[in-house]
């Protein structure tokens, strides 16, 4: 009996069972929102292993309560994500596929003992912790920066003030939260990995134990602001033409918004896709011991910027 129960493809169905009914109750996904999050969240229990659903269950808890966190006064300044704060389809597949996807890698490298000797699956977990590091840094990030005191600045020009929940905008305290975010991340790694090494199998040396921590630091706060790059130049953006504000909704200010430039069909979600690409791409790097290089490019680009 307790053979059937310690399977994980029967403890991931109960486990998914329980935290679907709660995330549903607590209303942080739709229908859809719920389904998708069932098969992301199955697909990295049964190949991930228990560590790696534990730190992908903390960035969907702790974005759904920020999310809620204070969501009349948000939707009162149209900040507020739709459909009541629920999540869909899109904002699970958003966040989750490319995770998932490297939990699969991380499965399969894992199986043959050349590859994994080689390390491979250690890189695919950096590529994990990467684009879940950039995903919940951005999503906590923007929840929780819409209450900075200071008014936000935008990112492709970081003299000008932008009003809250412009495209792109940045803030001092979300980028704190981007922080925050990423180093909860790497001790939650760290920790298993140090505790319970059999939960983290991809992580097999001391080296790869001591990058955690600033593997997931680096990811959080390069990947967000990647994501509000991305979001100030590529994303479809309009204008509402009462209080000025440039946002990617269709109505603001309870009036229908002029559509102002980007992509058309570049959404917010492949805005996510493609940060959180990205955050798995440098946490594969970082998770190489290419900690120079990621430093160095940070180091030019913030000298590049600052001084356009
Ligand atoms: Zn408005």
């Amino acid at each position: 009996m307790l053979d059937i129960l310690t399977h994980p493809a029967v403890s991931g169905l109960l486990v998914m069972t329980i935290v679907g009914a709660l995330a549903y109750k607590l209303h942080f996904v739709d229908i859809s929102g719920l389904i998708s999050a069932f098969v992301v969240g199955f697909t990295i229990w049964y190949t991930g292993g228990v560590a790696s659903f534990i730190i992908i269950l903390f960035f969907f808890l702790s974005a759904g309560l920020a999310t809620k966190l204070k969501y009349k006064e948000k939707a009162k300044q149209n900040l507020a994500q739709e459909g009541k704060g629920k999540r869909s389809w899109k904002n699970v597949f958003g966040s989750g596929i490319i995770p998932m996807f490297f939990s699969i890698g991380m499965y399969i490298t894992s199986l043959s003992v050349e590859i994994a000797a080689a390390g491979w699956p250690f890189l695919m977990f950096g590529g994990y912790i990467g684009a879940v590091a950039t995903t919940s840094a951005d999503t906590l990030a923007s929840e929780i920066g819409v209450f900075s005191k200071s008014k936000p600045r935008l990112i492709t020009n970081l003299r000008r003030k932008v009003p809250r929940g412009t495209i792109g905008a940045v803030s001092l305290l979300g980028e704190g939260v981007a922080l925050f975010a990423g180093l909860f991340i790497g001790i939650l790694a760290f920790i298993f990995a140090l505790l319970a090494p059999g939960l983290v199998p991809a992580v097999s040396t001391q080296e790869q134990l001591i990058i955690l921590v600033p593997l997931s630091v680096l990811t959080a706060l390069i990947g967000c602001n990647l994501d509000s790059l991305f979001g100030a130049v590529l994303q479809n953006r309009f204008v509402c033409e009462i209080c000025g504000a440039v946002t990617d909704k269709d109505f603001h200010c309870n009036y229908e918004t002029k559509y102002v430039g980007g992509f058309k069909r570049f959404t917010n979600m492949h805005v996510n896709l493609g940060s959180s690409g990205m955050g798995a791409t440098l946490g594969i790097v970082l998770g190489a011991g290419l900690f120079v290089w990621i430093l160095g490019g940070l180091f030019f680009w913030i000298a590049a910027s600052s001084s356009s």
